[in-house]
Protein backbone atom coordinates (compact mmCIF):
# COMPACT_ATOMS: atom_id res chain seq x y z
CA UNK A 1 0.00 0.00 0.00
CA UNK A 2 1.06 3.53 -0.96
CA UNK A 3 0.85 5.82 2.04
CA UNK A 4 0.44 9.36 0.91
CA UNK A 5 -0.11 11.93 3.26
CA UNK A 6 -1.87 10.68 5.76
CA UNK A 7 -5.27 12.60 7.49
CA UNK A 8 -5.08 14.68 4.49
CA UNK A 9 -2.32 17.58 5.53
CA UNK A 10 0.39 18.03 2.87
CA UNK A 11 0.20 18.10 -0.99
CA UNK A 12 -2.60 16.03 -2.62
CA UNK A 13 -1.62 13.49 -4.92
CA UNK A 14 -2.61 13.93 -8.05
CA UNK A 15 -4.59 11.23 -10.69
CA UNK A 16 -7.14 11.16 -13.61
CA UNK A 17 -9.37 9.22 -12.01
CA UNK A 18 -9.81 7.33 -8.10
CA UNK A 19 -12.44 4.28 -7.76
CA UNK A 20 -13.41 3.64 -4.28
CA UNK A 21 -13.79 -0.18 -4.24
CA UNK A 22 -12.66 -3.04 -5.68
CA UNK A 23 -15.57 -5.58 -6.68
CA UNK A 24 -16.31 -6.34 -10.10
CA UNK A 25 -17.79 -2.65 -10.92
CA UNK A 26 -14.95 -0.69 -9.79
CA UNK A 27 -12.28 -2.77 -10.66
CA UNK A 28 -13.51 -3.24 -14.51
CA UNK A 29 -14.08 0.84 -14.77
CA UNK A 30 -10.21 0.74 -13.57
CA UNK A 31 -9.54 -1.55 -16.33
CA UNK A 32 -11.43 0.66 -19.26
CA UNK A 33 -9.85 3.86 -17.95
CA UNK A 34 -6.28 2.47 -17.74
CA UNK A 35 -6.19 0.85 -21.12
CA UNK A 36 -7.15 4.62 -22.70
CA UNK A 37 -4.38 5.89 -20.89
CA UNK A 38 -6.03 7.43 -17.68
CA UNK A 39 -4.30 7.77 -14.27
CA UNK A 40 -6.32 5.75 -11.92
CA UNK A 41 -6.33 4.52 -8.49
CA UNK A 42 -8.00 1.98 -6.78
CA UNK A 43 -9.06 1.47 -2.96
CA UNK A 44 -10.73 -0.85 -0.70
CA UNK A 45 -11.79 -0.93 2.64
CA UNK A 46 -10.50 -4.92 2.21
CA UNK A 47 -7.00 -6.95 1.11
CA UNK A 48 -7.04 -9.31 -1.07
CA UNK A 49 -8.10 -12.47 -1.11
CA UNK A 50 -11.28 -11.04 0.82
CA UNK A 51 -15.09 -13.48 0.64
CA UNK A 52 -17.49 -11.66 -1.02
CA UNK A 53 -21.06 -13.25 -2.57
CA UNK A 54 -22.52 -13.27 -6.48
CA UNK A 55 -21.23 -15.91 -8.73
CA UNK A 56 -23.77 -17.69 -10.64
CA UNK A 57 -23.18 -15.90 -13.98
CA UNK A 58 -24.96 -16.65 -17.45
CA UNK A 59 -22.36 -18.04 -20.07
CA UNK A 60 -22.72 -14.56 -22.27
CA UNK A 61 -20.39 -13.56 -19.78
CA UNK A 62 -17.63 -14.64 -21.49
CA UNK A 63 -17.86 -12.29 -24.38
CA UNK A 64 -17.15 -9.17 -21.61
CA UNK A 65 -13.84 -11.30 -20.01
CA UNK A 66 -12.28 -11.38 -23.65
CA UNK A 67 -13.21 -7.54 -24.09
CA UNK A 68 -11.52 -7.62 -20.21
CA UNK A 69 -8.52 -9.68 -21.55
CA UNK A 70 -9.23 -11.92 -18.94
CA UNK A 71 -10.83 -15.05 -21.11
CA UNK A 72 -8.34 -17.06 -20.42
CA UNK A 73 -7.66 -17.01 -16.49
CA UNK A 74 -10.79 -16.91 -16.05
CA UNK A 75 -11.52 -20.45 -17.83
CA UNK A 76 -7.51 -21.94 -16.13
CA UNK A 77 -9.58 -21.18 -13.16
CA UNK A 78 -11.60 -23.87 -13.59
CA UNK A 79 -14.65 -22.08 -11.62
CA UNK A 80 -17.40 -24.76 -11.32
CA UNK A 81 -19.59 -24.38 -14.98
CA UNK A 82 -23.39 -24.93 -15.42
CA UNK A 83 -25.29 -25.53 -18.62
CA UNK A 84 -28.63 -24.68 -17.02
CA UNK A 85 -30.54 -23.77 -14.04
CA UNK A 86 -33.43 -26.31 -12.23
CA UNK A 87 -36.85 -25.28 -12.08
CA UNK A 88 -39.00 -27.01 -8.96
CA UNK A 89 -42.40 -26.40 -8.66
CA UNK A 90 -44.71 -28.47 -7.01
CA UNK A 91 -42.53 -30.82 -6.42
CA UNK A 92 -41.34 -31.42 -10.39
CA UNK A 93 -37.78 -30.63 -11.38
CA UNK A 94 -37.66 -28.87 -15.03
CA UNK A 95 -34.26 -28.38 -16.15
CA UNK A 96 -33.73 -25.03 -18.53
CA UNK A 97 -30.71 -24.94 -20.34
CA UNK A 98 -28.89 -21.97 -21.46
CA UNK A 99 -28.99 -22.94 -25.02
CA UNK A 100 -26.20 -24.71 -27.57
CA UNK A 101 -24.07 -24.12 -30.62
CA UNK A 102 -23.33 -27.13 -32.91
CA UNK A 103 -24.35 -29.42 -30.36
CA UNK A 104 -22.10 -28.03 -27.81
CA UNK A 105 -23.67 -26.60 -24.66
CA UNK A 106 -23.48 -23.09 -23.77
CA UNK A 107 -21.78 -23.35 -19.66
CA UNK A 108 -22.63 -20.47 -16.99
CA UNK A 109 -19.96 -19.75 -14.67
CA UNK A 110 -20.00 -20.27 -10.75
CA UNK A 111 -17.39 -17.21 -10.31
CA UNK A 112 -15.56 -17.84 -7.25
CA UNK A 113 -15.32 -14.21 -5.88
CA UNK A 114 -12.18 -14.58 -4.01
CA UNK A 115 -10.27 -15.72 -7.49
CA UNK A 116 -12.79 -13.87 -9.89
CA UNK A 117 -11.52 -10.60 -8.12
CA UNK A 118 -8.25 -11.16 -7.79
CA UNK A 119 -8.14 -11.92 -11.70
CA UNK A 120 -9.68 -8.52 -12.46
CA UNK A 121 -7.37 -6.68 -9.84
CA UNK A 122 -4.28 -8.41 -11.40
CA UNK A 123 -5.60 -7.20 -15.23
CA UNK A 124 -6.03 -3.52 -13.67
CA UNK A 125 -2.14 -3.69 -12.14
CA UNK A 126 -0.84 -5.12 -15.03
CA UNK A 127 -2.16 -1.54 -16.96
CA UNK A 128 -0.84 0.65 -14.18
CA UNK A 129 -3.48 0.94 -11.94
CA UNK A 130 -2.57 1.36 -8.34
CA UNK A 131 -4.58 -0.56 -5.69
CA UNK A 132 -4.24 1.11 -1.99
CA UNK A 133 -5.72 -1.46 0.53
CA UNK A 134 -6.95 -1.37 3.59
CA UNK A 135 -7.89 2.22 2.68
CA UNK A 136 -11.58 3.80 3.11
CA UNK A 137 -12.50 7.43 2.13
CA UNK A 138 -12.98 9.60 4.73
CA UNK A 139 -14.26 13.11 2.30
CA UNK A 140 -14.86 14.16 -0.72
CA UNK A 141 -14.96 18.12 -1.69
CA UNK A 142 -16.17 19.45 -4.83
CA UNK A 143 -14.28 22.72 -6.44
CA UNK A 144 -15.33 23.74 -10.18
CA UNK A 145 -12.55 21.52 -12.18
CA UNK A 146 -10.95 18.74 -9.71
CA UNK A 147 -12.41 17.27 -6.26
CA UNK A 148 -10.91 16.52 -3.37
CA UNK A 149 -10.80 13.14 -1.81
CA UNK A 150 -9.00 12.49 1.50
CA UNK A 151 -8.80 8.91 2.61
CA UNK A 152 -7.63 6.96 5.01
CA UNK A 153 -3.64 6.75 3.18
CA UNK A 154 -3.65 10.28 2.30
CA UNK A 155 -4.96 13.01 0.15
CA UNK A 156 -5.98 12.87 -3.96
CA UNK A 157 -6.45 15.52 -6.52
CA UNK A 158 -8.40 13.98 -9.13
CA UNK A 159 -11.07 14.78 -11.70
CA UNK A 160 -13.40 11.97 -11.90
CA UNK A 161 -14.19 10.10 -8.88
CA UNK A 162 -15.70 6.76 -9.56
CA UNK A 163 -17.83 4.74 -6.53
CA UNK A 164 -17.87 1.15 -6.67
CA UNK A 165 -18.79 0.36 -3.27
CA UNK A 166 -21.33 -2.04 -3.86
CA UNK A 167 -24.34 -1.94 -1.46
CA UNK A 168 -22.13 0.60 0.96
CA UNK A 169 -22.92 3.35 -1.90
CA UNK A 170 -20.58 5.22 -0.15
CA UNK A 171 -20.46 8.46 -2.38
CA UNK A 172 -24.40 8.32 -2.61
CA UNK A 173 -24.57 8.36 1.28
CA UNK A 174 -21.60 10.77 1.92
CA UNK A 175 -23.69 13.34 -0.65
CA UNK A 176 -27.10 12.21 0.10
CA UNK A 177 -27.44 11.58 -3.45
CA UNK A 178 -31.62 10.50 -3.28
CA UNK A 179 -31.84 6.27 -3.39
CA UNK A 180 -35.52 5.48 -4.54
CA UNK A 181 -36.74 1.91 -3.55
CA UNK A 182 -38.54 -0.14 -5.58
CA UNK A 183 -39.45 -2.47 -3.16
CA UNK A 184 -40.61 -3.45 0.07
CA UNK A 185 -37.11 -3.85 1.96
CA UNK A 186 -35.83 -7.25 1.09
CA UNK A 187 -33.09 -9.02 2.96
CA UNK A 188 -31.75 -12.05 1.29
CA UNK A 189 -29.84 -14.38 3.86
CA UNK A 190 -27.41 -17.17 2.74
CA UNK A 191 -25.05 -19.61 4.44
CA UNK A 192 -22.58 -22.37 3.03
CA UNK A 193 -22.32 -25.89 3.50
CA UNK A 194 -19.77 -28.61 2.40
CA UNK A 195 -19.90 -31.97 1.52
CA UNK A 196 -21.71 -33.79 -1.49
CA UNK A 197 -25.08 -34.15 -2.19
CA UNK A 198 -26.61 -36.42 -4.46
CA UNK A 199 -29.65 -34.37 -4.77
CA UNK A 200 -27.44 -31.68 -6.03
CA UNK A 201 -25.59 -31.67 -9.30
CA UNK A 202 -23.03 -28.74 -10.98
CA UNK A 203 -26.80 -26.63 -12.23
CA UNK A 204 -28.32 -24.38 -9.46
CA UNK A 205 -31.98 -25.48 -8.09
CA UNK A 206 -34.07 -22.25 -7.95
CA UNK A 207 -37.12 -23.15 -6.39
CA UNK A 208 -40.27 -20.26 -6.44
CA UNK A 209 -42.07 -20.65 -2.62
CA UNK A 210 -45.35 -18.94 -1.73
CA UNK A 211 -43.67 -15.98 -0.47
CA UNK A 212 -40.36 -15.55 -2.20
CA UNK A 213 -37.77 -18.26 -3.35
CA UNK A 214 -34.61 -20.28 -2.72
CA UNK A 215 -31.60 -21.05 -4.52
CA UNK A 216 -28.96 -23.83 -4.08
CA UNK A 217 -25.70 -24.14 -6.05
CA UNK A 218 -22.69 -26.03 -6.31
CA UNK A 219 -20.31 -22.77 -5.88
CA UNK A 220 -16.60 -24.21 -5.32
CA UNK A 221 -15.23 -27.84 -5.33
CA UNK A 222 -17.32 -29.26 -2.30
CA UNK A 223 -19.22 -25.47 -1.27
CA UNK A 224 -22.43 -25.13 -1.44
CA UNK A 225 -24.08 -21.86 -1.25
CA UNK A 226 -27.79 -21.51 -0.18
CA UNK A 227 -29.66 -18.33 -0.36
CA UNK A 228 -33.44 -17.05 0.48
CA UNK A 229 -35.45 -14.40 0.09
CA UNK A 230 -38.92 -13.68 1.68
CA UNK A 231 -41.24 -10.72 0.93
CA UNK A 232 -42.76 -10.98 4.02
CA UNK A 233 -41.56 -11.73 7.37
CA UNK A 234 -37.97 -11.25 6.65
CA UNK A 235 -37.45 -10.80 10.47
CA UNK A 236 -38.39 -15.00 11.34
CA UNK A 237 -34.91 -15.93 10.28
CA UNK A 238 -34.20 -19.01 7.94
CA UNK A 239 -36.53 -21.70 6.60
CA UNK A 240 -35.25 -25.31 7.36
CA UNK A 241 -33.04 -26.13 4.81
CA UNK A 242 -34.12 -28.35 2.39
CA UNK A 243 -33.53 -29.27 -1.10
CA UNK A 244 -30.24 -31.78 -0.46
CA UNK A 245 -29.19 -28.66 1.60
CA UNK A 246 -30.07 -30.25 4.85
CA UNK A 247 -27.44 -33.13 4.80
CA UNK A 248 -24.24 -30.90 4.20
CA UNK A 249 -21.80 -29.79 7.42
CA UNK A 250 -22.71 -25.94 7.69
CA UNK A 251 -19.57 -23.41 7.59
CA UNK A 252 -19.81 -20.29 8.97
CA UNK A 253 -23.18 -18.64 10.04
CA UNK A 254 -25.93 -17.60 8.29
CA UNK A 255 -25.58 -13.62 6.68
CA UNK A 256 -28.39 -11.68 5.33
CA UNK A 257 -27.85 -8.73 2.83
CA UNK A 258 -30.05 -5.62 2.13
CA UNK A 259 -31.56 -6.17 -1.81
CA UNK A 260 -34.52 -4.15 -1.55
CA UNK A 261 -34.54 -2.77 -5.35
CA UNK A 262 -33.35 0.10 -5.25
CA UNK A 263 -31.68 3.27 -7.73
CA UNK A 264 -29.63 6.17 -7.10
CA UNK A 265 -31.16 8.47 -10.05
CA UNK A 266 -28.45 10.84 -10.25
CA UNK A 267 -26.05 8.07 -11.34
CA UNK A 268 -23.33 10.62 -12.93
CA UNK A 269 -22.20 13.93 -13.75
CA UNK A 270 -19.26 15.17 -15.32
CA UNK A 271 -17.36 13.87 -11.66
CA UNK A 272 -18.49 11.31 -10.41
CA UNK A 273 -20.09 7.84 -12.10
CA UNK A 274 -21.94 5.13 -9.60
CA UNK A 275 -21.44 1.85 -11.09
CA UNK A 276 -22.80 -1.66 -10.36
CA UNK A 277 -24.35 -1.92 -7.14
CA UNK A 278 -23.27 1.20 -6.10
CA UNK A 279 -26.14 2.90 -8.76
CA UNK A 280 -28.63 -0.04 -8.69
CA UNK A 281 -29.92 -2.76 -6.52
CA UNK A 282 -31.79 -5.88 -7.15
CA UNK A 283 -32.30 -8.95 -4.87
CA UNK A 284 -30.33 -11.70 -6.89
CA UNK A 285 -32.85 -13.73 -8.47
CA UNK A 286 -32.71 -10.76 -10.99
CA UNK A 287 -29.63 -13.34 -11.84
CA UNK A 288 -27.45 -10.78 -13.48
CA UNK A 289 -26.18 -8.63 -10.64
CA UNK A 290 -22.53 -8.81 -12.22
CA UNK A 291 -22.68 -8.53 -15.41
CA UNK A 292 -24.19 -5.54 -14.60
CA UNK A 293 -21.89 -4.57 -12.48
CA UNK A 294 -19.20 -5.49 -15.34
CA UNK A 295 -21.21 -3.59 -18.25
CA UNK A 296 -21.65 -0.85 -16.30
CA UNK A 297 -17.84 -0.04 -15.25
CA UNK A 298 -17.41 -0.50 -18.89
CA UNK A 299 -19.61 1.63 -20.11
CA UNK A 300 -18.51 3.96 -17.24
CA UNK A 301 -14.78 3.89 -18.52
CA UNK A 302 -15.95 4.80 -22.00
CA UNK A 303 -18.02 7.89 -20.56
CA UNK A 304 -15.27 8.49 -18.73
CA UNK A 305 -13.07 8.71 -21.68
CA UNK A 306 -15.64 11.30 -23.36
CA UNK A 307 -15.35 13.50 -20.35
CA UNK A 308 -11.21 13.94 -20.45
CA UNK A 309 -11.64 14.92 -24.03
CA UNK A 310 -12.42 18.37 -22.35
CA UNK A 311 -15.35 18.84 -24.92
CA UNK A 312 -18.32 19.69 -22.57
CA UNK A 313 -20.47 19.09 -25.32
CA UNK A 314 -19.39 15.41 -25.13
CA UNK A 315 -18.86 14.91 -21.48
CA UNK A 316 -22.95 16.16 -20.95
CA UNK A 317 -23.84 13.62 -23.60
CA UNK A 318 -21.87 10.76 -21.81
CA UNK A 319 -22.74 11.62 -18.71
CA UNK A 320 -26.88 11.84 -20.03
CA UNK A 321 -26.79 8.54 -21.83
CA UNK A 322 -25.16 6.42 -18.71
CA UNK A 323 -28.01 7.82 -16.65
CA UNK A 324 -30.39 6.97 -19.01
CA UNK A 325 -28.77 3.39 -19.47
CA UNK A 326 -28.82 2.75 -15.86
CA UNK A 327 -32.57 3.80 -15.09
CA UNK A 328 -33.63 2.09 -18.31
CA UNK A 329 -32.31 -1.59 -17.56
CA UNK A 330 -33.25 -1.10 -14.03
CA UNK A 331 -36.94 -0.53 -15.13
CA UNK A 332 -37.42 -2.91 -17.17
CA UNK A 333 -35.87 -5.75 -14.53
CA UNK A 334 -38.03 -4.10 -12.07
CA UNK A 335 -40.93 -4.58 -14.70
CA UNK A 336 -39.87 -8.24 -15.50
CA UNK A 337 -39.07 -9.13 -11.40
CA UNK A 338 -42.83 -7.85 -10.51
CA UNK A 339 -44.92 -10.60 -12.79
CA UNK A 340 -42.75 -13.18 -10.90
CA UNK A 341 -43.52 -11.64 -7.13
CA UNK A 342 -46.02 -13.57 -5.04
CA UNK A 343 -49.50 -12.31 -4.92
CA UNK A 344 -48.79 -11.22 -1.12
CA UNK A 345 -45.50 -9.10 -1.96
CA UNK A 346 -47.80 -6.90 -4.64
CA UNK A 347 -50.25 -6.37 -1.45
CA UNK A 348 -46.86 -5.72 0.79
CA UNK A 349 -45.95 -3.24 -2.64
CA UNK A 350 -49.45 -1.58 -2.14
CA UNK A 351 -49.41 -1.10 1.65
CA UNK A 352 -45.73 1.33 0.92
CA UNK A 353 -47.27 3.20 -1.91
CA UNK A 354 -45.63 1.89 -4.59
CA UNK A 355 -48.90 0.61 -6.41
CA UNK A 356 -49.60 3.19 -8.40
CA UNK A 357 -46.50 2.88 -10.08
CA UNK A 358 -47.00 -0.69 -10.44
CA UNK A 359 -50.25 -0.52 -11.33
CA UNK A 360 -50.01 1.41 -14.80
CA UNK A 361 -47.50 -1.32 -15.60
CA UNK A 362 -44.80 1.29 -16.87
CA UNK A 363 -42.69 1.50 -13.72
CA UNK A 364 -40.82 4.26 -15.55
CA UNK A 365 -44.06 6.85 -14.36
CA UNK A 366 -42.89 5.96 -11.18
CA UNK A 367 -39.72 8.63 -11.50
CA UNK A 368 -42.39 11.13 -12.08
CA UNK A 369 -45.00 10.78 -10.40
CA UNK A 370 -43.01 10.40 -6.77
CA UNK A 371 -45.12 6.97 -6.06
CA UNK A 372 -41.75 5.49 -4.94
CA UNK A 373 -40.23 5.47 -1.23
CA UNK A 374 -36.97 7.58 -0.84
CA UNK A 375 -35.28 4.86 1.30
CA UNK A 376 -32.08 7.13 1.99
CA UNK A 377 -30.36 10.65 1.74
CA UNK A 378 -27.41 9.56 3.43
CA UNK A 379 -26.50 10.27 7.10
CA UNK A 380 -23.41 12.02 5.97
CA UNK A 381 -20.87 9.51 7.79
C1 LIG B 1 -26.68 -13.14 -1.25
C2 LIG B 1 -26.36 -12.61 -2.62
C3 LIG B 1 -26.19 -13.49 -3.68
C4 LIG B 1 -25.93 -13.00 -4.96
N1 LIG B 1 -25.77 -13.89 -5.97
C5 LIG B 1 -25.51 -13.44 -7.22
C6 LIG B 1 -25.30 -14.35 -8.30
O1 LIG B 1 -25.33 -15.57 -8.11
N2 LIG B 1 -25.04 -13.84 -9.52
C7 LIG B 1 -24.97 -12.49 -9.75
O2 LIG B 1 -24.74 -12.07 -10.89
N3 LIG B 1 -25.13 -11.61 -8.74
C8 LIG B 1 -25.40 -12.04 -7.49
N4 LIG B 1 -25.56 -11.14 -6.47
C9 LIG B 1 -25.37 -9.70 -6.75
C10 LIG B 1 -23.87 -9.38 -6.84
O3 LIG B 1 -23.22 -9.84 -5.67
C11 LIG B 1 -23.65 -7.88 -6.97
O4 LIG B 1 -24.50 -7.34 -7.94
C12 LIG B 1 -22.21 -7.58 -7.35
O5 LIG B 1 -21.31 -8.07 -6.37
C13 LIG B 1 -22.00 -6.08 -7.50
O6 LIG B 1 -20.64 -5.81 -7.72
P1 LIG B 1 -20.03 -4.41 -7.27
O7 LIG B 1 -18.64 -4.39 -7.78
O8 LIG B 1 -20.95 -3.32 -7.61
O9 LIG B 1 -20.03 -4.46 -5.66
P2 LIG B 1 -19.31 -5.45 -4.65
O10 LIG B 1 -19.04 -6.76 -5.26
O11 LIG B 1 -20.15 -5.42 -3.41
O12 LIG B 1 -17.90 -4.77 -4.34
C14 LIG B 1 -17.82 -3.60 -3.56
C15 LIG B 1 -16.38 -3.39 -3.11
O13 LIG B 1 -16.29 -2.14 -2.44
C16 LIG B 1 -15.57 -2.29 -1.22
N5 LIG B 1 -16.08 -1.27 -0.31
C17 LIG B 1 -17.32 -1.19 0.23
N6 LIG B 1 -17.41 -0.09 1.00
C18 LIG B 1 -16.21 0.53 0.95
C19 LIG B 1 -15.69 1.72 1.52
N7 LIG B 1 -16.43 2.51 2.31
N8 LIG B 1 -14.42 2.05 1.26
C20 LIG B 1 -13.65 1.27 0.46
N9 LIG B 1 -14.08 0.14 -0.12
C21 LIG B 1 -15.35 -0.22 0.11
C22 LIG B 1 -15.86 -3.73 -0.79
O14 LIG B 1 -14.81 -4.21 0.06
C23 LIG B 1 -15.88 -4.44 -2.13
O15 LIG B 1 -14.59 -4.87 -2.52
C24 LIG B 1 -25.82 -11.60 -5.18
C25 LIG B 1 -25.99 -10.71 -4.12
C26 LIG B 1 -26.26 -11.21 -2.84
C27 LIG B 1 -26.43 -10.24 -1.71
Amino acid sequence: MRIGNRGGTGVAMKCDVVVLGAGPAGLVTAIGCAERGLDVRVLDRSTFPRPSVGEAVHPGAEVLFERLGVADRVRKAEFVRHTGIWIKRQNKHEFIPFGETAGCAWRGFQLWRPMFDQILLDRAKELGCEFLAPCVPCEVVRNTRRLKLVTSAGTFETKVVVDGTGRNRWLARRWRLPIRAFSPPLVARYEYAEGHSSDLDENPLFVPTRDGWEWIARVHKNLYQRIELRHTQNEAGFKRPSNGFDGLRKVGRPRGADVTWSIVEHSATLQYFLVGDAAVVLDPSSSHGIFRALSSGLLAANCITQVFRGEKRLGDAAVAGYKAWQRKWFLQDVNRMRKFAPTRAHFTFARSGLAIAFASGEAAKAFDTKSTRSVGKGNGR
